[in-house]
C-alpha cells in the first residue's frame, strides 16, 4: 500500500501551545515557538493550529488579567519567531504564512470566565457616578475583552472550561464532576448570538450537556466542538452524545478527534482508538463533520503519561496517524478533508 503524501497539510482545531510558551517565557525562555514547536510541528504536516488562550483555574479571580499577560507573552513570542510562525486571521494571510514556510496560528479562548474579572478602563461607563446595574458592569466587561480578542482576531470561543461561569457550566475534564448543572444562562445566551454577529465560532467543547442544548437552542447557526469525542464509545462527559454529534453536522459544523486517551477509552489508547471515533463521527455526519483537535501535551516538561495514546503521542506521529487511516479504507480524498480542508471550510 502506498504512503500517504506527506506533503498533506494537516490543521489542529486545538492546541495548548500557547499556555507552553507562556510559562517558559515568565521562566526566562525567549523564542520558545521557534526552539521548542516550530520544527516538530513542520515536518509532521500540523501547519495550522487553532491556538487556545485558557486560563489556569488558580487565576479564576484574576482570569482578565491573565488573559491578557498570556496574550502579551505569546505576541511577544510570535515577533521574536515572525520568520517561522504567522498569527493568521483569514485565507489570504494563511495561503501567505504557508508559501513562507510559517507555521499558521489562528487564536480562540478556550473557556470565557475572563469576561466577569475583566478589569474596565477609566474610561467606561460604570467609572461614572452612578455606575452600570450588574448586567451593565458585565456587558460593559465583555465588550472590552471582546474588543481586544476581535482586534488580535481571535476566531473561535468556548464559553467556559470545566466551571460554572456568568454564561455556561461545564464537567471538571479530568474527575467528570459537576460544579453546578444551570446550563446556559440569559447571558451566555445572548454572548452566542453575539459572538455568531462578530464572525466567531462557536465551540461546545468543554460544554455540560445542558450548556449545549441551551447553544443549540439559541441559534440556528455553524456550531462546532474542536476538541471532543463520541460519547458511544468512551462514555465520559468531556464527549458528545450523537445527538450533539448530529446536531453539529446538520449545521455543516464539526468534530474535532481528541487524541488524550482518557476521552478515547479512558483508559488505555493506542491509534486505532481515535480512529475509531474518527469512523463512529463519519457515520453519523459524514466524512465533512470530522477533523483534528489533538489536544496533544506531550511538550510538557510533565504531561501524564499514563493518559498518552500509544502511536499517537504528540504531532510527530501525525503522518503515521494518517497511513492507519488510509490502511482502514479512508480515501485520500477523504484524509485530506478530515485532516485539512474540514477545519479550514470552518476556521476561515
Ligand atoms: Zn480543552
Amino acid at each position: 500500500m502506498d504512503r500517504p503524501d506527506l506533503t498533506q497539510i494537516v490543521m489542529d482545531l486545538h492546541s495548548d501551545i500557547p499556555l507552553d510558551i507562556v510559562v517558559r517565557r515568565q521562566h526566562g525562555e525567549r523564542q520558545v515557538f521557534r526552539n521548542r514547536h516550530y520544527t516538530r510541528l513542520w515536518t509532521s504536516g500540523t501547519r495550522v493550529m487553532v491556538a487556545a488562550l485558557w486560563t489556569e483555574p488558580e487565576y479564576r479571580d484574576t482570569s482578565g488579567i491573565r488573559l491578557m499577560q498570556q496574550l502579551t507573552s505569546l505576541l511577544a513570542d510570535v515577533r521574536e519567531c515572525s520568520d517561522v510562525v504567522q498569527l493568521v486571521t483569514n485565507r489570504d494571510e494563511l495561503e501567505s504564512a504557508l508559501a513562507s514556510r510559517k507555521v499558521a496560528l489562528c487564536l480562540a479562548v478556550e473557556g470565557m470566565t475572563f469576561v466577569e474579572t475583566w478589569p474596565l478602563s477609566d474610561l467606561s461607563p460604570c467609572s461614572q457616578p452612578g455606575g452600570l446595574s450588574e448586567d451593565g458592569l458585565l456587558r460593559e466587561k465583555y465588550d472590552q475583552s471582546m474588543a481586544l480578542l476581535e482586534a488580535v482576531g481571535s476566531r473561535d470561543a468556548i464559553l467556559v472550561w470545566g466551571d460554572a461561569n456568568a454564561l455556561a457550566t461545564g464537567p471538571d475534564p479530568l474527575s467528570g464532576k459537576m460544579q453546578e448543572n444551570k446550563g446556559l444562562t440569559s447571558f451566555g445566551r445572548f454572548v452566542v448570538k453575539d459572538l455568531e454577529s462578530r464572525g466567531m465560532v462557536v465551540d461546545i467543547s468543554h460544554l455540560d450537556d445542558e450548556s449545549a442544548d441551551g447553544v443549540l437552542e439559541s441559534t440556528s447557526g455553524c456550531v462546532i466542538a474542536s476538541h471532543s469525542n463520541a460519547r458511544a464509545l468512551c462514555d465520559v462527559p468531556r464527549n458528545l452524545p450523537d445527538r450533539h454529534i448530529r446536531a453539529i453536522g446538520q449545521r455543516g459544523g464539526i468534530v474535532g478527534i481528541n487524541a488524550y486517551a482518557g476521552f478515547l477509552t479512558g483508559n488505555e489508547a493506542a491509534v486505532d482508538n481515535f480512529v475509531d471515533h474518527i469512523v463512529h463521527v463519519a457515520n453519523l455526519i459524514g466524512t465533512n463533520g470530522v477533523g483534528f483537535g489533538f489536544d496533544f501535551l506531550d511538550y510538557l516538561d510533565e504531561s501524564p503519561s499514563h493518559l498518552v495514546t500509544q502511536g499517537l503521542e504528540g504531532v510527530h506521529d501525525v503522518p503515521r496517524l494518517l497511513e492507519r487511516m488510509q490502511q482502514r479504507g479512508f480515501t485520500d480524498v477523504e484524509i485530506d478533508q478530515i485532516a485539512y480542508q474540514n477545519a479550514l471550510r470552518i476556521m476561515f
